[in-house]
C-alpha cells in the first residue's frame, strides 16, 4: 500500500469519538488511511512517503466556516475598509483620499462602518460624504451589510429623491425637515443604489475567489459554506475551480431567487463533488440587530416604536419554504430576531407536515434573539442552528437593543449546542474570518452571559464535525478519521492548554487540503 504523507509525533485532536487523540496520521492520495500511535503509523512509511515530524504540535481537522459571504469578502478586500473608523472625520478622510485618486464619475465603494464605534454615535449622511466626494458617487455599507450610506451623486444617479417611496422590505431615511433622503438606505432600499454600481466582471469574481481562498487557508479554513449572490458567482466558482484558483472546498448557498432554475435543471442539494457542491437554498427573512432591522415580536428596548423589518410577507415565506422543502432542498433561513425565527419555524413545520422528510437538515442562520420555547421547537424539528460566535463579542450593545427581559435570549450558544446541532461560521465580511477568533469569542463571550460560554472542545466541534453535518458531509470531513478527506491544520499551540484569552493568538503553522501541503503565497 502506497502512503504519500505521514505526520508523526503530533498531538492529534481527531474529533473522532473512537480515538479522540492520536500521535500520527497516514495519508494516501486525498484521504486519511490511518491514525494511531507513532510506532503503528511508521510502519506505513515507504520510499516515496513524505514524512513531517510535528515535534509535538497540535493537529486538528481543517476548519469549516458554515456561514461566509466568501466571494463578497474577496471583493470587499478591494473596497475601503472602515472597520477602524472612530469618527465621521475618519470616514471622510479615507473616502476623500480615494476620491482624489479616482477619476470623476467612477464609483467609490466601502464597507464596515459602525456608528456605535463613532464618537458622534450617529449614522454618517450624504452631506458628510459630499464634502469629500462631490464628483464621485459613493456608497458605503454598514458593518452588518444591511444598511448603507450614499452621497448625493450616488442618490442622483439612482434617482432616489424626496418622492421615492420605500420599497417593500426596505427604508429610505428622509430628513424630517426637508423630506430629502438623508443618505441612509436600509435593507431592500440598498439595491436602489447598489444596482447602479457596475457589477464585478467574471475575472474580478475569480480574483476575489482566489484572494478569499488564500485568506481562508491562512486562517485554517479548508471548507466554507459560501452564500452566493447570483448565478455569476456560481459560474465564477466553476471557473476558479477549473483554473486551479479555488483553494478551499465550497458548499454553495444558493439564493432563493434561483430556486426555480435549480428545480428546472433537476439539480439538488449535494450535487457536485468534494470541492464544489450545490448546498442549501438561502433565504433572508429579516435584517440585523445592529441596524435595528432584525424582526422582533416585541419592540426594540431602545426604540419602542420599532419591531424591525420582515423582508417577506408571511404567505410568501410559507410558499417558498414549502417549494424548496418539497423539492428536496436544504433550506438556510436567515433569521436574527425572534419574530423572523418564529416565521421560519412555522413555515418549516407546515412544510414538514405536508411532506415529511427525515433528513432535511434545514438550518436557521444566526438565530440571534431566540426564546427558550423556540429552542425547544428547533430541537424537536431537528433544525440546525448556524451561529456566529464572534457576534457575541462584537455586538456589545445587543443588551440595549432587547432590554433586560430578553437579555438571556441573546446568542445562547451553550444551550443551542446542548439541545441541537449547532454549527459555527463567521458571517465574514461582517466579522473577521478567523475560526480561532470565533472560538475565542464562543469560549470567553467577553464576559457576556457567562452561563452560555462554550468549551474549547464544543467550539471546535461546531467548526468541524457539526459544520460538516450541516452540509451532509460528515462522512467526508470534520474529523481525522480513516477514510475521510485529508484536510487538517497544524497549530502553533494546543487550544486545550492555552488560556482562553490566548485562543485567538494561536497561529496556523501548516494547512493540508486533500493530502496536499499548502504553500503560503
Ligand atoms: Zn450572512
Amino acid at each position: 500500500m502506497g502512503c504519500d504523507l505521514v505526520l508523526l509525533k503530533g498531538n492529534i485532536v481527531t474529533m473522532d469519538r473512537k480515538t479522540e487523540r492520536a500521535e500520527a496520521v497516514a495519508i494516501a492520495g486525498e484521504r486519511i488511511i490511518a491514525t494511531g500511535k507513532n510506532s503503528e503509523i511508521k510502519r506505513l512509511v515507504g520510499r516515496r512517503t513524505k514524512v513531517i515530524n510535528l515535534r509535538g504540535r497540535t493537529v486538528v481537522p481543517g476548519m469549516i466556516d458554515a456561514h461566509i459571504h466568501f466571494i463578497d469578502y474577496g471583493l470587499s478586500l478591494k473596497r475601503i475598509d472602515l472597520r477602524d473608523a472612530r469618527s465621521i472625520a475618519d470616514i471622510q478622510a479615507k473616502v476623500g483620499a480615494v476620491a482624489k485618486a479616482t477619476r470623476p464619475g467612477k464609483w467609490i465603494t466601502g464597507r464596515s462602518w459602525d456608528q456605535e464605534r463613532l464618537k458622534e454615535k450617529r449614522y454618517p449622511n450624504r452631506h458628510d460624504l459630499d464634502k469629500v466626494s462631490p464628483q464621485n458617487p459613493v456608497i458605503l455599507n454598514r458593518v452588518c451589510g444591511h444598511i448603507a450610506v450614499a452621497n448625493s451623486r450616488a442618490l442622483q444617479i439612482a434617482n432616489v429623491s424626496k418622492e421615492t417611496p420605500d420599497p417593500q422590505g426596505g427604508q429610505i431615511d428622509k430628513d424630517p425637515e426637508t423630506g430629502e433622503p438623508a443618505g441612509i438606505l436600509r435593507d431592500e432600499a440598498m439595491p436602489l443604489v447598489w444596482n447602479h454600481v457596475p457589477p464585478p466582471t467574471k475575472e474580478e469574481l475569480v480574483e476575489a475567489i482566489d484572494a478569499a481562498s488564500q485568506k481562508a487557508l491562512s486562517a485554517g479554513l479548508t471548507s466554507v459554506h459560501a452564500l452566493l449572490r447570483n448565478s455569476a458567482y456560481m459560474e465564477a466558482l466553476q471557473q476558479a475551480r477549473a483554473t486551479g484558483r479555488l483553494g478551499v472546498r465550497v458548499y454553495m448557498g444558493i439564493p432563493v431567487e434561483l430556486l426555480d432554475h435549480l428545480i428546472g435543471l433537476g439539480i439538488g442539494t449535494g450535487f457536485g463533488d468534494s470541492w464544489l457542491r450545490v448546498g442549501c437554498v438561502k433565504m433572508l427573512l429579516d435584517g440585523s440587530l445592529g441596524g435595528r432591522t432584525a424582526a422582533l415580536k416585541e419592540p426594540y428596548a431602545d426604540d419602542p416604536t420599532n419591531k424591525g423589518l420582515l423582508l417577506y410577507q408571511e404567505e410568501e415565506v410559507r410558499q417558498l419554504v414549502s417549494k424548496a422543502h418539497d423539492s428536496g432542498y436544504q433550506l438556510a433561513i436567515h433569521a436574527i430576531g425572534d419574530h423572523a425565527i418564529e416565521l421560519a419555524l412555522d413555515a418549516i413545520e407546515e412544510a414538514q407536515k405536508k411532506t415529511p422528510r427525515k433528513n432535511h437538515r434545514h438550518r436557521i442562520e444566526h438565530a440571534s434573539i431566540i426564546s427558550p420555547e423556540q429552542i425547544d421547537r428547533m430541537a424537536e424539528m431537528k433544525v440546525i442552528a448556524s451561529v456566529q460566535p464572534a457576534f457575541v463579542t462584537s455586538d456589545f450593545w445587543a443588551k440595549d437593543r432587547v432590554g433586560k427581559r430578553r437579555e438571556k435570549w441573546i446568542y445562547p450558544f451553550k444551550t443551542l449546542f446542548k439541545r441541537l446541532v449547532a454549527s459555527a461560521g463567521s458571517d465574514c465580511p461582517v466579522e473577521h474570518l478567523d475560526p480561532l477568533e470565533g472560538m475565542w469569542a464562543g469560549v470567553t463571550r467577553a464576559g457576556f452571559l457567562p452561563d452560555e460560554r462554550i468549551s474549547v472542545e464544543e467550539a471546535l466541534q461546531m467548526y468541524t464535525v457539526n459544520a460538516a453535518y450541516a452540509s451532509f458531509e460528515e462522512n467526508d470531513k470534520g474529523s481525522i478519521t480513516e477514510g475521510r478527506l485529508a484536510d487538517l491544520i497544524v497549530l502553533s499551540s494546543d487550544p486545550f492548554k492555552v488560556s482562553p484569552e490566548k485562543l485567538r493568538s494561536i497561529k496556523i503553522d501548516r494547512v493540508i487540503v486533500g493530502g496536499k501541503v499548502i504553500k503560503n503565497r
